[in-house]
């Protein structure tokens, strides 16, 4: 059984009978261990669809599926007690800014002890020891000195370890990071992710690393999504992907980093920005930053098919040179 499986989740905004698709019908699984990497650009739905998964959705946004199951438990349908005891601990998730997740008011120690409380009990010495334990586990020096601190006395790294501290303090089974690197230094970045993989692989906890950043999930992650306009646009093995994507957008990412475009003489990426409520064109959603677009595809909207083990939803796929398979017209 997959762990976290998920079938046509939406997620809709304003009126009901015009509504913002922020995520339009996606469907995808994650196995026990397995590291799943989500990429788009901001906008692409990436967050907001981990969000639904968490039950962080609020109103006026509307959430529903055809599956949202973890473990085989409906998330959708889910009593607030038995949700309490899922999310947060088996399933976990950690945000970008660690600064704006963290409460200034409170000490770290206090909060890693909060977070054991709500969801495991114990007695008060149990929970100070467990979170000592938590960020040696992170690599947070001076732990036991360091349950006294306040977060702004931290770093941004320090924080975001912090954070990661929080979010496994109930070993989760899934863990979502999402952007857990973009507010911070190159070389900090690096460490977070090495320290998110090494805890993946020590406690073989399933993680799901949302970012835009295709070469950093290229490299961590088992499988990739693709993610435009709210759509998954294309998904496969992180390698196949890597190495020849077949939707022009993924094609479009990946010439837009500086690895690629190395010996070249400037980055190449797509015109433009994600469509958000009022610019969204028929057809496919791609089609007015597209190079390949036809007539077809301003007309008519692709749908997601199979293809040599992976699904992508264009017309016209592109072929391992990085062609569309059939001539644009
Ligand atoms: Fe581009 Fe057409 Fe494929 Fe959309 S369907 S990604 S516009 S080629
Ligand atoms: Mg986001």
């Amino acid at each position: 059984m997959s762990l976290l499986k998920i079938e046509r989740l939406s997620v809709h905004f304003g009126e009901e009978n015009a509504p913002f698709k922020a995520v339009d019908r996606i469907s995808y699984q994650i196995d026990k261990g397995e590291v799943l990497g989500i990429v788009g650009e901001s906008g692409s739905g990436k967050s907001v669809s981990s969000l639904a998964v968490m039950g962080l959705i609020d109103y006026p946004g509307r959430v529903s599926a055809d599956t949202l199951t973890f473990e085989g438990n409906d998330l959708l349908t889910l009593g607030a007690k038995e949700k309490q005891k899922l999310v947060g601990a088996e399933v976990s998730m950690i945000f970008q800014d660690p600064m704006t997740s963290l409460n200034p008011a409170y000490t770290v120690g206090f909060q890693i002890m909060e977070a054991l409380k709500v969801h495991q009990g114990g007695s008060k010495a149990e929970r100070r020891k467990r979170a000592v334990e938590l960020l040696q586990m992170v690599g947070i020096p001076d732990a036991e000195s360091r349950l006294a601190v306040y977060p702004h006395q931290l770093s941004g790294g320090m924080s975001q370890r912090v954070m990661i501290a929080m979010a496994i303090a109930c070993k989760p089974k899934l863990l979502i990071a999402d952007e857990p690197t973009t507010a911070l230094d190159v070389t900090i970045q690096a460490q977070i992710v090495d320290l998110l993989l090494d805890l993946q692989k020590k406690e073989n906890m399933a993680l799901i690393l949302i970012t835009h950043d295709l070469a950093l999930v290229a490299e961590a992650a088992h499988r990739i999504i693709v993610m435009y306009a709210g759509q998954i646009v294309e998904e496969g093995l992180a390698e196949e992907i890597f190495n020849a994507p077949k939707h022009p957008y993924t094609q479009a990412l990946l010439q837009s980093l500086p690895e690629f475009a190395e010996g070249k003489s400037h980055l190449k990426s797509l015109p433009g920005v994600v469509p958000g409520k009022y610019d969204r064109s028929a057809g496919c959603l791609l089609n007015p930053r597209c190079p390949y677009a036809t007539e077809h595809c301003r007309q008519v909207e692709p749908q997601l098919r199979a293809l040599d083990g992976r699904q992508v939803k264009c017309h016209t796929p592109l072929n391992a040179q990085g062609e569309p398979l059939c001539p644009s017209n």
